[in-house]
């Protein structure tokens, strides 16, 4: 399928509290757009008021998908049942495999100033909903950057940019996850595997997807093909580029479990009352 991938949805986040009391902006896990397979939930969080997220996300379970944190602003302090423990600080990235089960908490870790970041969740196939819980925490230096002589600058995340591949590996999805910025007046071109989902979510500037242009705050949902073309035309843009393998499975969903069954839901709440949730 060679040809360029256009946007197909233009998805407006809507505010939704979450955790505790935590004010942020969502893009998939709504009505409009319930599930983008294989991605389950967008979250963008940011507000220089600290009312807006300092109750953050008490301790809470998850199984059967990953969480990935990533940190534009703040700090970030999570612990888990497992023992982890650490601080996401402003351009930390944290892809979490929750697997058969984890308990943790994510709370600011300063309750002033600027607290900005996403959050995505990614599910996982019916084969892996129950392997063991994984961490890769990617300190903000440690992301690798491709910095190009037109002002085009890209932390690789997850993926491969004209051969600086990301920072995380070994994900089912075999995702992209790129955070993109663009001065105005440039292009920039990044290859998807075609059939793979993909979305942009602009959060800053504005910037041509295809034919396409999307303005901040906007996720846009990217029909197939083996590419994704961008140009900034007027004004320079800032934007996550995503994709990952769509797993094609049945999704029963409550809260923070995704499973594929009701039953496998069902046993999961057993599993918290009986105290055997987490996997050791
Ligand atoms: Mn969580």
């Amino acid at each position: 399928m060679a040809q360029a991938r256009s946007v197909v949805r233009i998805i407006d986040p809507i505010p939704v509290m979450e955790g505790a009391g935590v004010l942020l902006k969502r893009s998939i896990a709504t009505r409009t757009l319930d599930y983008l397979d294989p991605f389950l939930l967008f979250d963008h969080f940011g507000s220089d008021d600290p009312a807006d997220y300092r109750a953050g996300f008490p301790m809470h379970p998850h199984r059967g998908i990953e969480t990935v944190t990533y940190l534009l602003a703040g700090l970030v302090q999570h612990r888990d049942t497992l023992g982890n423990a650490g601080t996401l600080g402003a351009g930390d990235m944290q892809w979490m495999t929750a697997g058969g089960g984890i308990m943790h908490e994510e709370m600011p870790g300063a309750v002033e100033g600027k607290m900005e970041g996403f959050q995505l969740w990614v599910n996982l196939p019916a084969k892996l909903k129950m392997t063991q819980p994984r961490y890769q925490d990617v300190a903000a230096k440690n992301i690798p950057v491709l910095q190009r002589a037109d002002g085009v600058h890209v932390r690789v995340i997850a993926g491969m940019v004209d051969g600086v591949r990301g920072a995380v590996t070994e994900i089912y999805a075999d995702p992209v996850y790129l955070d993109v910025t663009m001065p105005a007046h440039a292009t920039f071109e990044q290859a998807i595997a075609p059939g793979h989902t993909a979305l942009v979510y602009v959060f800053e500037g504005e910037g041509d997807f295809g034919d396409t242009r999307l303005a901040n705050p906007k996720l846009g949902v990217l029909g197939d093909g083996d590419r994704v073309r961008v140009m900034t035309p007027a004004r320079p843009v800032r934007f996550l580029l995503i994709s990952g393998k769509p797993l094609g499975e049945p999704i029963a969903r409550y809260g923070p479990f995704v499973m594929n069954t009701r039953a496998e839901i069902e046993q999961a709440l057993r599993d918290l009352q009986n105290g055997t949730f987490v996997q050791k």
